[in-house]
């Protein structure tokens, strides 16, 4: 187990004592979790939301966003287009909404997404061999009750991603409004949630935030370790305009770029069987991230394939469109597999 001493250190290399840290974090993620990358199909379902977090572009008091929901033929047709593509597994996220007709679209939706067969979804009969029967299905729709989280567990998605954001309590008040929406107390207990629906659990935080420093980056990766979680998904800030935390000072994107590159290495040397997802985030600041990310510590990219038009409204922060499109010829991904986290499958076999 790594003390805050060394993480610091760990996050504090350059050049080529950040090249040798990444190196080595590949190697440990390879001799864990093999050499294939596990790629899911992002579907940004809605971005209506209930929440008003400081730093995001959809939050519900931001004016001029085109508001939408995908109909549940896009949402199907951008499943079957990811399993086609060889995804073989989907992410289904959007703003936090609790809404029973909400709930009761993305419990049919998973069930959909389930019956997907390589077959059905038109991949070729010879090169569909060995995939799994059934896409794997991740949730990213925020906090919901315990009795929300079975359901759509029982529907069967096996993996829900809820970044804490900031794991220091009083960093995140300074990301959230005070209005009884934002605690942080509830968001720790949704994550305790989605243990006991059974769910394989990602959480992460984001990277160069105003009012961040080392010490709460190192805490963030204790944290995670601590939570014993089975995936992560960490980013960097981006500013988005019009937003209440837009303007305050922050580090530099090439800081922010380079420490998620650290942060994401050091957490694969303290957990090495999980899944870690190379940001989309860090594609907008930085066109060669992701395979930097992906040659140093991170085995998951998640390549959107929602349509279009929505997807230029999902904007959490500035830019966001800019990410150069995932070609999955040039990368060595473990084709048509649901790619669940070996980590959580290690603990389910001890049990
Ligand atoms: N509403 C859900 C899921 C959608 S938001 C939720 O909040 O959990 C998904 C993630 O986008 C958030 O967890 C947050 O970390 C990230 N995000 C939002 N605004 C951002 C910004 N300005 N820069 C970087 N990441 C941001
Ligand atoms: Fe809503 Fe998620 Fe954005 Fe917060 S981060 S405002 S919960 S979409």
């Amino acid at each position: 187990m790594f003390s805050v001493g060394q993480i610091t250190k760990m996050l504090s290399l350059q050049g080529s004592g950040m090249d040798a840290l990444l190196a080595e974090a590949h190697r440990v993620r390879v001799a864990a979790t093999g050499e294939c990358i596990r790629p899911r199909g992002l579907i940004e379902y809605s971005n209506l939301c209930r929440k008003n977090c400081l730093y995001c572009g959809i939050r519900s008091g931001m004016d001029g966003v085109g508001r939408y929901t995908l109909s549940e033929g896009q949402v199907m047709e951008a499943a079957r287009r990811a399993v086609r593509e060889g995804l073989g597994s989907v992410v289904i996220q959007a703003g936090e909404v609790t809404t029973r007709e909400h709930i009761e679209a993305i419990e049919r939706l998973v069930r959909e997404i389930k019956l997907i067969t390589p077959e059905s979804a038109g991949v070729d009969p010879v090169r569909a061999r060995g995939w799994s029967s059934s896409p794997g299905v991740t949730l990213s729709l925020g906090e919901q009750s315990l009795d929300v989280y079975r359901r759509w567990a029982d529907a069967g998605a096996s993996r829900y991603l809820l970044r804490i954001e900031a794991s220091d309590e009083k960093l995140y008040r300074t990301l959230h409004p005070h209005d009884g929406r934002h605690s942080y107390r509830r968001r720790i207990e949704a994550l305790e949630n989605l243990r006991k629906a059974g769910y394989q659990v990602g959480t992460g935080v984001m990277i160069g935030l105003p009012g961040q420093n080392a010490g709460h980056l190192a805490a963030d990766l204790l944290f995670m370790q601590r939570a014993d979680i089975d995936m992560c998904g960490m980013g960097p800030y981006v500013e988005c305009a019009g937003t209440p935390l837009a303007g305050l000072s922050l580090p530099p994107a090439r800081w922010r770029v380079d420490m998620t590159l650290k942060m994401t290495a050091v957490l694969r040397l303290m957990m090495p069987d999980i899944n870690i997802a190379a940001a989309t985030a860090l594609e907008t600041l930085d066109p060669h991230a992701r395979s930097r990310a992906l040659s140093g510590g991170a085995n998951v990219v998640m390549p959107n394939v929602t349509p279009r038009d929505a997807r230029s409204e999902y904007r959490l922060y500035d830019n966001k469109e800019y990410v150069p499109d995932f070609k999955i010829d040039d990368y060595d991904v473990c084709k048509g597999a649901a790619g669940d986290s070996i980590h959580f499958e290690k603990k389910l076999k001890n049990i």
